[in-house]
């Protein structure tokens, strides 16, 4: 018998059901994975809400690690028993899954499928963000909000590696504590202090060349205000709620504005494969440590989605199985 966390109506956390699911056979190309590992991400509680709307009822949940236990017709790149990931494929909050084969990348031997579950949508994420949507070097100064959080961390450790100077705004001092150990050179607390005035102190009035936003709605506008002429604006996320409609007047200063989803950086396999490989490389190094500051068992991942949307989770939380 298996189970998973499923939705039938939109609501707050208590509409997460643990239930007995049907996993049923792989189809072609298809493969079946028993997961020892799920991850928790912002966009569970999206989907969980409605904010992005997903066919119910669902399974809800995005990222998982686990062994392959039977393949569908036409699989050939993978065998029972490998050892495999994947980050961004709904259905994750489940002990067993159907999954399509090329969305799945092999786990090297030296990665836990604990770390797997708490890195590949945020670890993946970071990677396109600092590497492609804006490419980060020794000279970017960069914003990114939520320093702490589950990107967040990861974010401040590959911009060090990268030899950037990263600000970061968290909520509280141990936040700020936190994303200092973990690579940002700069950290404004939020509660008390005024982000884009700091960032004008910190710059020297010059502004930073790109600013990561994934609070949304509480920050957009204090966001702008902290880019350089000709910066860019990322706004990828939307913990305090969706950006409004943006007056394209907004973007004075020659300034651009990108909305980038996981999911188009790595639409193809070969796209997912590289980022993959990118990111377990930095992890392998030692260059980027994956934080799991906090675990629960999948069936109380109410709980987990309780915290999360308090502003009590720091770094990564992974749901175990
Ligand atoms: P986090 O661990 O970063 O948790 C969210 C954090 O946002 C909180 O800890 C909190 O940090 C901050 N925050 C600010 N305002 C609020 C608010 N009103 N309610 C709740 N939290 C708030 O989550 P994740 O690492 O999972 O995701 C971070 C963001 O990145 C999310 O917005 C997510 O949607 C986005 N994302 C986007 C992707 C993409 O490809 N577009 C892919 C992956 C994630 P503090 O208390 O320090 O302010």
């Amino acid at each position: 018998m298996v189970h998973g966390i499923r939705v039938h109506a939109v609501g707050g956390p208590d509409c997460l059901k643990w239930e007995e699911i049907e996993v049923g056979a792989p189809g072609p190309g298809e493969v079946r994975i028993r997961q020892r590992a799920a991850g928790l991400n912002y966009i569970d509680v999206y989907h969980r809400t409605g904010l992005y709307p997903v066919a119910l009822p669902a399974v809800i949940g995005m990222e998982g690690a686990g062994d392959v236990v039977a393949l569908g017709e036409g699989v050939t790149s993978l065998a029972v028993g490998d050892r495999v990931a994947y980050g961004s494929v709904l259905g994750g909050y489940a002990e067993e899954r159907l999954i399509p084969a090329d969305r799945l990348v092999k786990l090297p031997g030296g990665i836990t499928y604990e770390t797997a579950a708490a890195m590949m949508l945020q670890g993946m994420t970071v990677r396109y963000l600092l590497r492609e949507t804006y490419k980060v070097g020794p000279e970017t100064v960069l914003l990114f909000h939520a320093a702490a959080g589950g990107v967040g961390l990861i974010a401040c450790q590959w911009a060090r590696a990268l030899g950037a100077t990263l600000i970061g705004t968290v909520s509280t001092d141990e936040k700020a504590e936190l994303a200092r150990a973990n690579g940002a050179t700069h950290v404004i607390v939020t509660s008390r202090e005024d982000f884009v005035a700091r960032v004008a102190e910190i710059t020297g009035g010059k502004g930073c060349d790109v600013v990561y936003d994934s609070i949304g709605n509480d920050t957009y506008l204090g966001s702008l205000d902290c880019l350089r002429p000709r910066g860019m604006w990322v706004s990828f996320g939307n913990a305090s709620g969706p950006v409004p409609p943006v007056d394209l007047k907004l973007l004075k200063g020659s300034l651009f504005a990108t909305r980038p989803t996981l999911m188009a950086y790595v639409a193809t396999h070969a796209e997912l494969a590289e980022n993959a490989a990118d990111l377990f490389q930095m992890v392998e190094s030692g260059a980027i440590k994956i934080v799991v500051n906090q675990t629960f068992p999948l069936k109380d991942a109410a709980l987990a989605h309780e915290a999360l949307e308090a502003r009590r989770t720091t770094g990564s939380t992974v749901l175990t199985i």
